[in-house]
């Protein structure tokens, strides 16, 4: 039988390399060619370091901690165990999406389409979530978009996970999941027209830790049209039409700075990576 060893005998170090890879630098989506709704609706999003990184480049990486690449497995995990269960039940019907093959050289934007991939011969049946886009610039991709058969409109899905606490506690759909669901309806909307677009969406969350007895699963189908929405969602695509302006404009005058940020001493401003350019500007 062989020696069991002692932790500090093994010198490939595994748990080491994993941590290593975990801590490799993280690219920020801001500044970039294209703008994602999902970093729009923050907020703490900051449209003066947008345009300070398109104009002057810099900086984009930021660190990440092991925990948040753990968790955010996680919730990526949960949110395709409910897509995946979703489409089996449905067999495949009645959704809307970006279908690949097992191979992945076959697509096909849309519903279910019934036919299969020359190369692999398998079926076209993984679903993926479909690309959106205003203006060409801005995109989204709801987690899932799907028919509600009852009115034969479509309806955007948003998937949440969160842990135990956050989750008994929610009694409600949280409001910027809301404004994120209500801004990929409008972009279904300039893509497929008012009228087949329900006026409805649906958040869905999941728990992430274990818990005997009950649903680790909650839904709540909310009008876009109730709770300040159509004002937040006007809000998010304002900001981006000023950005594609300044993008356009070739203009050297920056947006202003953002109230988070009064001085250098500011959380906000200490953790920004565009800091010094932006109170030298
Ligand atoms: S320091 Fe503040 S205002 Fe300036 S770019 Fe960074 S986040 Fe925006
Ligand atoms: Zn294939």
């Amino acid at each position: 039988m062989g020696r069991i060893k002692k932790t500090e005998d093994i010198s490939f170090d595994f748990i080491g390399k994993v941590i290593a890879q975990d801590m490799s630098l993280e690219q920020d989506r801001c500044g970039d060619e294209y703008m994602h709704i999902s970093s729009l609706i923050q907020p703490d999003f900051c449209e003066r370091r947008d345009a300070i990184l398109y104009r002057h480049g810099g900086s984009k990486a930021r660190k990440v901690r092991s925990d948040d690449r753990v968790v955010w497995a996680m919730g990526r995990a949960a949110e395709n165990h409910i897509r995946k269960q979703y489409c089996s039940a449905m067999n495949n019907k009645h959704i809307v999406g970006l279908w690949k093959c097992k191979c992945g050289t076959s697509q096909y934007r849309g519903s279910f389409p019934d036919k299969e991939c020359d190369v692999c011969n398998s079926k076209l049946d993984e679903y993926n979530e479909m690309t959106l886009s205003y203006k060409k610039w801005v995109v989204g991709n709801p987690d899932m978009i799907v028919v509600d058969t009852r009115e034969d409109k479509l309806m955007v899905v948003e998937i949440k996970s969160m842990n135990k606490k956050e989750f008994d506690n929610l009694k409600d759909a949280k409001s910027l999941h809301l404004v994120q669901a209500c801004c990929y309806r409008k972009l279904l909307v300039d893509k497929y027209g008012e009228g087949k677009v329900s006026e409805d969406v649906l958040v869905v969350y999941v728990r992430k830790d274990y818990q005997f007895r009950d649903t680790p699963y909650k839904e709540f189908r909310v009008d876009s049209q109730s709770r300040a929405m159509p004002t937040q969602v006007q809000q998010v695509f304002e900001t981006a039409d000023s950005m594609l302006n300044f993008r356009k404009s070739k203009s050297s005058l920056l947006p202003p700075r953002s109230n988070y940020c009064n001085n250098l001493e500011d959380t906000k401003a200490k953790n920004c990576l565009q800091c010094s350019l932006c109170f030298n500007l």
